[in-house]
């Protein structure tokens, strides 16, 4: 389990590493993706460090729906909200999840591909 200190997003959410952030509640952050794959691509994510979708259980079983509520406020925000978007949770390692902290990825202002590769 990572703890703040090398857990790049913890990093993020204390300050230590600077980020586009675009929408915040008390236990959610907004901010835009590094490498973004769309016009809009945010990443929304818990302020508490778990490693990713699969360490959700009864314990943190409102944060999804907290997260949730943030995908919509972005999607208002940053006007994709009628267009459409995407959200998307890389798990482990088939998932493709390079970064350990839970994340969701918010893609829009473009028409998307699908299936995913
Ligand atoms: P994953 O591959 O784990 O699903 O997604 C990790 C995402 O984090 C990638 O889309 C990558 O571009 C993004 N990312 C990695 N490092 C940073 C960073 O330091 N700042 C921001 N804003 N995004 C990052
Ligand atoms: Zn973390």
């Amino acid at each position: 389990m990572a703890t703040m200190q090398d857990c790049l997003f913890c990093r993020l959410v204390a300050g230590q590493i600077p980020s586009e952030r675009v929408y915040e509640t008390e236990a959610v952050l907004a901010f835009r993706d590094i490498h973004p794959q769309a016009p809009a691509h945010v990443l929304v994510i818990p302020k508490q460090h778990l490693d990713g979708f699969a360490s959700l259980d009864e314990r943190t079983a409102e944060l999804p729906g907290q997260m949730a509520l943030v995908v919509n406020e972005v999607a208002r925000r940053l006007a994709f909200f009628d267009s459409g978007y995407r959200v998307v949770c890389n798990q482990g390692v088939d998932g493709g999840q390079t970064v350990g902290h839970l994340h969701w990825h918010v893609l829009g202002g473009r028409a998307l591909h699908w299936p995913p590769g």
